[in-house]
């Protein structure tokens, strides 16, 4: 899980060491550097009346600077924004009320947000609102106000370029502040490192492969006018394979790669957006990649809030499944205990057997939560060894028949007593008695048959029951968590869905096979297979 650092402001930096005060400066003055040069960069490319550019990265920069270190690096930010505006040519006290403005643009930014308990690893829906819906316009509009007002007062522009002015000024700080700052941040949020298993990694770069080639097909071609509009639909492919998939970090970085290439071949003069003056595409093109960023890191938020309460739901199981099983362990030893003095032939005695039988469905269900929390986890342990398998399975089986008070048939060929197989003993018995104790539940009456079958490379286990039967249209959810079919939940069969997704995890584990064959109202039949070692 992401860490859900809050934004930290720490204590006056300097009341600490002189070694923090170089790094302090030396931040600054990184800060400083980067500012002044994306800002430069940026009002090279395309400056609307020189001053305000729609590809404007130090406001996005400083935003997720200031979160980050807190409002310490302000100087930077300041500094930053009157080179930048010295150096395109205003007069020093008009670069000095511009980056009054910028500055202010950040602090305001980051107080909204720093009241408001944002969140920076943007994993819930609330921190992209805060972002989206407030600190950003707010501090966007607040530097537009500031920074077109003293142009128009130094009479650096006419009244009349007012809002063309302001326009720009507003969406290129507003696009860096949700483009910039949610990657800086999301790629600065510590994470537990894990690394990626080979698929995800082929993933991952099948990903990165199908938007580069996306991003390049898009934008560097040249398309005639009916086909422009319907194709740059297409960039919302791979941001929702990364949204979806693999969350915040991931939807950001692919919604910055498709906008690099939007942003160049549109500056260059080709693809979907090279339509009129190269600021009115970038306008238009500014404007569809806002509304592209925000769904990406609202679904990414939304579906990274979902998973974070199947998490916490899962803890939540376990945790209830792990303070139930002491209770519960404790009240068996007493049952037996009492068990154990009464007279044989008491009522007591069959009370105390009807409370053991129900406390072992209740052990058993305890058992599969708790399982169920562990395979979320990762932590289903298995310890093989070699036994022999038919003695075990008439085990289980004579204990169930004793339990539930149902005949059960059990075939296998006498001289195959002895086969061993290498298995996770209590787990074997865990899937058999699952598939025992279903057959008998989903069939009031009627036989039971379990039999054996060993192959030269496998064992099959089967178990037929006469019962209600699974509906073909309901097969393919069968192992899935918490899947019930309709038809017995309807005739109120207790459970929870949850013994056969353990079954089929624990085969998996074995390197077997688990399925069924069953027809509704016939009965079915279900089938695990080991490998037989050696
Ligand atoms: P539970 O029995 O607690 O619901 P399981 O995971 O063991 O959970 O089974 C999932 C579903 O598969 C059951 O709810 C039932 O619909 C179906 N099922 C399993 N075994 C049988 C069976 N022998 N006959 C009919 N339906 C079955």
């Amino acid at each position: 899980m992401p860490s859900k650092a809050s934004i930290r402001f720490p204590r006056s930096f300097f009341m600490h060491k002189s070694g923090k005060i170089i790094l302090y400066f030396i931040g600054i003055f990184l800060l400083f550097l980067l500012y002044a040069t994306t800002g430069i960069l940026g009002l090279k490319i395309n400056a609307v009346n020189n001053f305000a550019t729609l590809i404007w990265l130090p406001s996005g920069i400083s935003l997720a600077a200031m979160i980050l270190t807190g409002y310490k690096i302000a100087p930077a930010v300041f500094a930053g924004a009157l080179v930048v505006n010295v150096m395109t040519g205003a007069s020093i006290p008009i670069a000095f009320n511009i980056a009054i403005g910028n500055t202010l643009e950040a602090l305001s930014a980051v107080y909204l947000l720093e009241k408001s308990g944002f969140q920076f690893d943007l994993s819930r829906l609330r921190d992209v609102l805060l972002l989206v819906l407030l600190a950003a316009p707010f501090g966007a509009f607040l530097a537009a106000c500031i920074g077109t007002s003293s142009l128009v007062l130094g009479k650096v522009i006419p009244i009349s370029a007012f809002y063309s002015t302001w326009q720009a000024w507003f969406i290129g700080d507003f696009i860096s502040m949700i483009v910039i700052s949610p990657f800086i941040l999301t790629w600065t949020t510590k994470r537990p490192f894990s690394l990626p298993t080979i698929q995800r990694s082929l993933e991952i770069f099948c990903l990165i492969l199908f938007t580069s080639l996306l991003g390049f097909t898009i934008f560097q071609n040249h398309f005639t006018a009916s086909i422009k509009a319907p194709i740059i639909y297409l960039v919302f492919l791979p941001i929702l394979w990364a949204a979806l998939r693999f969350g915040q970090r991931a939807a950001i970085t692919i919604t910055c790669i498709i906008s690099v290439f939007a942003i160049v071949a549109t500056i260059q003069g080709i693809g979907p957006y090279a339509i009129g003056e190269t600021s009115d595409n970038l306008l238009m093109l500014q404007l569809f990649m806002a509304v592209t960023t925000v769904t990406a890191i609202i679904l990414a938020a939304v579906n990274m809030e979902r998973k974070a309460y199947e998490e916490r739901k899962d803890e939540f199981i376990g945790l209830a499944a792990h303070e139930l099983k002491t209770p519960i362990t404790t009240v068996k030893v007493f049952t037996q205990m009492l068990e154990k003095i009464s007279n044989k032939k008491s009522k007591n005695s069959l009370y105390l057997k009807k409370i053991n039988r129900e406390i072992d469905k209740l052990t058993r269900l305890i058992t599969d939560l708790l399982d169920i929390s562990r395979i979320q986890g990762g932590a289903l342990k298995f310890s093989y060894e070699y036994f022999p398998l038919i003695p075990k399975m008439t085990d289980v089986i004579d204990s169930i028949e004793k339990t539930t008070n149902r005949e059960i048939t059990f075939s296998y060929n006498t001289s195959q007593t002895q086969r061993h197989i290498y298995a996770d003993k209590e787990r074997f018995d865990q899937v058999l008695t699952n598939l025992l104790t279903n057959a008998i539940k989903y069939s009031p009456k009627g036989k039971i048959i379990a039999s054996v079958t060993f192959l030269p490379a496998e064992v099959i286990i089967s178990v037929k029951d006469f019962g209600i039967g699974i509906a073909t249209k309901h097969h393919k959810k069968i192992f899935s968590r918490y899947f019930r079919s309709p038809d017995n939940v309807n005739q109120t069969y207790p459970g929870l869905g949850i013994g056969l997704y353990i079954s089929s995890v624990i085969v998996k584990a074995h390197r077997g096979k688990l399925w069924f064959r069953s027809k509704k109202g016939k009965g079915s039949v279900f089938f695990v297979s080991f490998p037989l070692q050696g």
